[in-house]
């Protein structure tokens, strides 16, 4: 059979997951922009392909500019084969003198007179180099800063990130549950983190989803401990908090462990957060308000007399990025309608300086009328 020789292509551009995407966020855009710079990392892949991350806030490895009706992607030498290979349907191109310069041409050519900006990743000292290289230029743009617009179209997940997901998550269980049958007194957080590190990318996680937390004992009180040489001890807390990354998607898992018989008042803790997690995950669903999600847990641990102890969010969302947006806050300002196809952790947590802490997290998958529970691992049960 012969095809004219531009059928492949048409069929490959009605197909791409990316001019979906772009088309989606163009659709979002308020009437009076232009174009949107996009500098976010896990942005810049979930409207491109191109998976390059930063390891510095100083650093980039390359911005989007997306008009009305062209996609770019501006990078430097290092990246440009990188960004051919898995950004073919936007037009990549390499600044040589300085992105300014080029962002300039970019924006005369297309005549934008409004440029959207993401201001929570565009750095003020980019933000100066940028716009000063554009006036020098004599066009007169308007920079406006632009918050959560990418990141609300990542907020609902498709079948296939929900897919990658589950496998982040499934390998971060059975990670944790081989170190946490390895626990033993003497051992360090460090020697402890390292396994799950290891273990981790030996099973196939391309990265860690964020640093593993182990924390042991009067240490386990810090709700984001740093795994130090502090070594583990009989009848102690031990949180572990892990994740992997994988296919580009992040798995986030707490669980709380004790070396040895637990004592009364670990116990006593461990039950009212697991109480505090399982109302939630009862009670939680699309069309919520998040922070009426954040209080069906608070409720159980506030009655419980450790309100106090409970000092952060319930959970927060997860997909390329392990922290993202829904955020399950107590804080009104933040409060959103939960969305179907939002990935939530469900993660209450006491903490008593001195003594140390328990934290539980699941994931959870939220429909229009429950939320999925994706985590597997059991808890403990008296
Ligand atoms: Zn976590
Ligand atoms: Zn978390």
């Amino acid at each position: 059979m012969h095809f004219p020789g531009n059928f492949r292509k048409i069929r490959v551009m009605e197909e791409s997951l990316y001019l979906t995407r772009l088309a989606a966020l163009r659709a979002r855009w308020h009437p009076d922009q232009d174009a949107l710079l996009v500098a976010g990392a896990e942005n810049r892949y979930y409207l491109s392909g191109f998976t390059a991350r930063e390891t510095m806030l100083t650093e980039s490895c390359g911005m989007l500019l997306i008009t009305r009706d062209r996609a770019f992607l501006l990078t430097d030498f290092r990246y440009l084969e990188w960004a051919r290979q898995e950004a073919p349907e936007l037009e990549v191109l390499v600044y040589t003198q300085s992105l300014g310069a080029t962002l300039a041409g970019l924006l005369q050519d297309a005549q934008i007179r409004t440029l959207g900006f993401e201001s929570s990743f565009l750095t003020y000292q980019q933000y100066l180099r940028l716009s000063q290289a554009v006036a020098a230029t004599g066009l007169e743009a308007a920079w406006q800063p632009v918050e959560g617009m990418v990141e609300e179209l990542r907020e609902v997940k498709t079948a296939a990130e929900v897919a990658a997901i589950r496998r982040a998550l499934a390998l971060t269980e059975a990670v944790l549950l081989e170190v946490a049958r390895e626990l033993a007194p003497g051992q360090t957080e460090k020697q402890v983190a390292w396994e799950i590190e290891r273990r981790l990318r030996e099973r196939g996680a391309e990265d860690m989803a964020f640093t593993p937390i182990v924390a042991g004992g009067p240490n386990s009180a810090c709700p984001h401990h740093h795994p130090g040489d502090y070594c583990l001890q009989t009848g102690e807390p031990v949180i572990i908090d892990m994740g992997a990354r994988v296919a580009g998607y992040c798995a986030d898992l707490t669980r709380t462990f004790v070396i040895g018989p637990p004592d009364e008042q670990f116990r006593k803790i461990y039950t009212l957060v697991r109480q505090a997690q399982e109302q939630a995950e009862k009670g939680l669903h699309a069309g919520l308000d998040s922070q009426a999600g954040d209080a069906l847990a608070r409720g159980v641990i506030a009655a419980g007399g450790y309100g106090e102890a409970f000092g952060h969010s319930l959970g927060h969302g997860v997909g390329l990025a392990v922290h993202e947006a829904p955020s399950l806050s107590p804080i009104k300002d933040r409060a959103t309608t939960l969305k179907a196809g939002s990935i939530v952790t469900v993660e209450p947590g006491i903490y008593l300086t001195g003594w140390g802490g328990v934290r539980l997290e699941d994931m959870a998958l939220l429909h229009d009328d429950r939320a999925e529970v994706l985590t597997k691992v059991g808890f403990y049960e008296w």
